[in-house]
């Protein structure tokens, strides 16, 4: 009896129970309300993923917007990184991401164009060694390697991690923006 039971526990734990455990960077960003808030509200919500621990954290840091040609200029980021331990897929980590963000008020459907003012912007840097390349998922993020506020913060938890694809770390990527913002 005991084992059968402990059979039916076994057979009923879901398959990402069992998934290796990886160790993902994420990139916090808000430039819309209470920045500081949405900010913190991020980190306690990735501390409290399913399946998940959140491992680092970086400073926060102020940046002025990226804008796009013939758009207004938001008001300036607020940055950070984070680094997590997970045994979600990162299709799941982007999905829970979301959730995040909607839960801080943001609604991607009202957000006509990119880089548009949003409480709270969360992407998935990197994912362990993993390289992805799938509608709607793109890892490492690809355009990392050209952020400042992206590669300050994350050099500050992950300095040595090298980054798929470029075999640069992240402390290599921010060395080479040099002077430039
Ligand atoms: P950027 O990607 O240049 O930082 P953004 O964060 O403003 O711009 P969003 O509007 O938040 O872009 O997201 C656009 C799409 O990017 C999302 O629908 C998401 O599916 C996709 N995406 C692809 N790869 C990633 C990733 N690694 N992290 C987060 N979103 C990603
Ligand atoms: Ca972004
Ligand atoms: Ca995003």
């Amino acid at each position: 009896m005991a084992l059968s039971a402990a059979r039916f526990h076994w057979q009923a734990v879901p398959f990402s129970h069992l998934a290796e455990c990886t160790t993902a960077a994420v990139a916090i960003g808000s430039n819309l309300g209470d920045r500081g808030g949405h900010v913190v509200a991020a980190l306690v919500a990735l501390a409290s993923l399913p399946r998940t621990d959140l491992i680092a954290r970086s400073r926060v840091v102020e940046t002025e917007a990226l804008v796009l040609p013939g758009q207004p200029r938001g008001g300036a980021y607020l940055n950070a990184a984070a680094i997590v331990r997970t045994r979600l897929s990162a299709r799941e980590l982007l999905g829970q991401f979301q959730a995040i963000e909607r839960g801080r008020g943001r609604d991607r459907a009202s957000e006509p164009g990119r880089w548009l003012p949003r409480t709270l912007d969360l992407d998935l840097l990197l994912y362990g060694d993993g390289v992805i390349n799938e509608p709607g998922l793109i890892v490492p993020h690809p355009r990392m390697h050209e952020r400042r506020f992206v590669l300050g913060p994350l050099a500050e938890v992950a300095a040595d991690w090298r980054i798929p694809g470029l075999n640069r770390t992240a402390a290599d990527l921010l060395a080479d923006l040099g002077g430039q913002a």
